[in-house]
């Protein structure tokens, strides 16, 4: 058996807490049974958790977490919870394609969207739309295009100029931005944790309880430090995460990127800016450009910077260079706020794969995932979870189609021929986007 390779991220994540207070699970300690084993319980696994028990009340699941939802990307991500594509193409295939991603990710907001008011999950949950700006002047390639794209789609948007912004925003960095209403914002700590609060009976929650590997034979073992569950299926929704436990060839490498909150500012902070309401801006450029937030409690959010990380593993002097990004930044877009502090700085998984589409289905009779959400996860993930328990247990769905046309990931190259590959595209586009910070 291979052992797999454990994620740390050596920083805390700083979204307030508050709506459901986090409830401690144990860990697992001695032998047990169960029908389905889910392991990692970000949206992925949640999402497929709760659809599975729905399903069949009657199965036995069990989720394991190597840590608590507090430390998953789905509780460290900006919350942006995106109902549209960022990538869509304008040739036949890829508009097709980019029909098929607003059909899921909708669903994953309506899913959410239902979970939320069912059991009055308190996320600060906001319909504000987005803005996709860019900092560089006189080059609108990115966003003629994206505009251009959006008209195919027949989505609505608008295009606002640097005042317009200014008083958005309360920043003259950017040139320009389209504003699309279909974008929800939330505290992605909270959510998750509601989600977990409000699981199935019959779903049983281990936190602390790495798997370290998974044996099969009639059934499949899956083997944790000081307990092993012996079970018929297993749900790998891991991120990228320990691929190990993947068997076949690798579909999907982990990367991490990092973000920073601010102190809440003070009344005489916010005079220095326009009145403005809580608002999320994407950069053209995902990698080099920074996504911003301000939130319903006067916070800044900050998520830039991304790096291979095919471990999972993020130091300590990585998440302080991070931060001293953030914080340069950050002044340079609010130059009259220099004394805002910013409180945490916290890094997680992005999954990448090849050709951007998600690694979904059986991987083998024991073992299926939900994995390669390539930088956006919330809706993303939620869907492709949920849709996943269909597909196992042969439910029809009219998302299914959707799913299946999106295609498998593509294989990828072992190390360290894939490090090279990462390193050599991220320098590419830091250097493509480096106007935008
Ligand atoms: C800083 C940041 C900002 C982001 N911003 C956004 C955004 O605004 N909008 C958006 O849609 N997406 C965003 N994302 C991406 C989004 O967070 C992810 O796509 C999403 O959370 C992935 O969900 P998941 O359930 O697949 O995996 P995760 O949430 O990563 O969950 C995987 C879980 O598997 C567990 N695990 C791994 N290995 C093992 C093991 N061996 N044993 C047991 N457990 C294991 C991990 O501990 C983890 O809890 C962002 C990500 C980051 C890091």
């Amino acid at each position: 058996m291979r052992y797999a390779s454990l994620p740390f991220n050596h920083n805390e994540p700083g979204w307030p807490a508050g709506g459901h207070a986090y409830a401690p699970q144990p860990a697992l300690r001695g032998d047990i049974t169960a029908d389905w084993v889910i392991v990692g319980a970000g949206f992925a696994g949640v999402a497929f958790a709760r659809r599975l028990a729905e399903i069949k009340p009657e199965l036995k699941i069990v989720i394991v977490d190597a840590f608590t939802t507090r430390e998953s990307a789905s509780a460290r991500n900006s919350g942006f919870v995106i109902g549209l594509p960022h990538n869509i193409g304008s040739s036949t295939a890829e508009l097709k394609k980019a029909h098929a991603y607003r059909n899921l990710l909708q669903e994953g907001i309506r899913q959410l969207e239902q979970e939320i008011s069912q059991h009055n999950l308190q996320c600060d949950w906001q319909k504000v739309g987005k803005y996709h700006c860019q900092a560089e002047r006189g080059n609108d390639r990115i966003l003629n295009e994206y505009s251009r794209h959006l008209d195919l789609m027949g989505e609505p948007w608008t295009l606002a100029y640097s005042d317009e912004l200014y008083h958005k925003l309360g920043t003259r960095f950017y040139s320009k931005g389209i504003f699309t209403p279909g974008c929800v914002l939330v505290n992605p700590a909270q959510l998750i944790a509601g989600l977990h609060h409000h699981l199935p009976e019959n779903v049983q929650r281990f936190e602390n309880t790495p798997v370290l590997g998974i044996r099969t034979g009639s059934l499949a073992e899956v083997v944790t430090p000081f307990g092993t569950i012996r079970t018929a299926q297993v749900m790998l929704a891991t991120n990228a995460l320990s691929p190990e436990l993947r068997p076949g060839l690798a579909r999907q490498a982990a990367m991490a990127t990092f973000a920073s909150i601010t102190e809440p500012l003070t009344d005489a902070q916010l005079a220095t800016l326009p009145p403005m309401q809580s608002w999320g801006v994407t950069p053209v450029n995902a990698i080099a450009g920074a996504t911003f937030r301000f939130t319903s409690d006067r916070r800044f959010l900050i998520r830039q910077h991304v790096i291979p990380a095919l471990r999972g593993q993020v130091t300590a002097a990585q998440t302080h260079q991070a931060t001293q990004h953030h914080q340069r930044l950050f002044s340079k877009l609010y130059p009259t706020l220099k004394s805002v502090k910013i409180t945490h700085t916290w890094s997680g998984t992005l999954s990448v794969t090849r050709n951007g589409a998600p690694q979904w289905g059986a991987l083998n009779r024991f073992i299926c995932t939900a994995g390669g959400c390539n930088g956006a996860g919330v809706s993303k993930q939620t869907v492709a979870g949920s849709l996943l328990a269909d597909f196992m247990l042969k439910q029809d769905n009219p998302h299914l189609a959707d799913m299946l046309s999106l295609g498998q990931a593509s294989f990828m190259p072992p190390s360290p021929v894939l490090d090279i590959g990462i390193a050599l595209s991220l320098m590419k586009e830091r250097f493509l986007g480096r106007k935008e910070k």
